[in-house]
């Protein structure tokens, strides 16, 4: 798999020989540009695709020979959206997964202590949230992380062990953020896109089509639109035989410190 070290070593020093031999006119400058743009194109794909584990390695899918899934949801808690979804997992008897925002939980521990006390797994989404967040230097991205780490700890009293990065975006900074703080880094296999699609029926359709065994679905628990879909998504795949379980059970790892 392509990672970002051996990409930098390879394309580096073919990038100065290129422009070196263009300069000595022997070769066209076009060959520096178009390993310029290959060079581009791989890093980005790498950094705003998570599944590509270009630089960090993170955890996607569980096996595929059990027909098991994982539910997870991004960005609360959330104080109207969370308790509805809560109560529609409870009356199902379904396990998710909760990656939360720091500064979402302060006023809400209550819902974290509630989503604990009903076997739901609690991860790491960083504190900040900013749009930018995965482009800062690692030493501010361990103070921020550490920030909703002590939230988590604080509502729950456990240290959370998994961490989704904001957007999906990795970098390198990231890498030693979650490096430093002995972080499980988790993604997913199937993103509903709930917050970008307005058609439920569309977010419903992609997503049965998806299904697989071993998958992780990402969905937001601040969006209102997820409870009705989730409620369906859940009888659909009850119905297909999929057991659906905590991401911690699907992939064979630990919660909590
Ligand atoms: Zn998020």
């Amino acid at each position: 798999m392509l990672n970002h070290r051996a990409v930098t070593l390879l394309f580096l020093p073919l990038l100065a020989v290129l422009l070196g031999l263009s300069l000595y006119r022997e070769f066209s400058l076009i060959f520096f540009f178009i390993a310029l743009v290959v060079f581009i194109v791989i890093v980005v794909y790498g950094t705003f695709w998570i599944g590509a584990g270009y630089h960090l390695k993170a955890l996607c899918a569980g096996v595929a020979t059990e027909r098991e899934i994982a539910i997870t949801f991004d960005d609360g808690p959330n104080s109207e959206i969370t308790p509805q979804l809560l109560d529609l997992l409870k009356e199902r008897g379904i396990k998710a997964g909760f990656f939360c925002i720091g500064k979402n939980i302060e006023g809400n521990e209550d819902l974290l202590r509630r989503m604990d006390n009903e076997g739901h797994i609690i991860g790491n989404h960083s504190f900040s949230h900013g749009i930018m967040f995965d482009f800062f230097p690692a030493a501010w991205l361990m103070q921020d992380l550490t920030r909703a780490e002590q939230a988590i700890a604080k509502a729950i009293g456990k240290k959370p062990l998994c961490f989704r990065p904001p957007y999906g975006v990795t970098t390198p900074h990231l890498a030693r953020a979650v490096k430093g703080l002995y972080y499980t880094v988790i993604g997913w296999s199937i993103r509903s896109m709930d917050t970008s699609i307005k058609d439920d029926n569309k977010i419903l359709k992609n997503v049965k089509r998806s299904l697989a065994p071993g998958a992780i679905l990402l969905f937001h628990d601040n969006n209102p639109r997820i409870l009705h879909i989730i409620g369906e998504l859940i009888d659909f795949a009850l119905e297909h035989g999929y057991k659906i379980v905590g991401f911690d059970k699907l992939l064979g790892i630990k919660a909590y410190a």
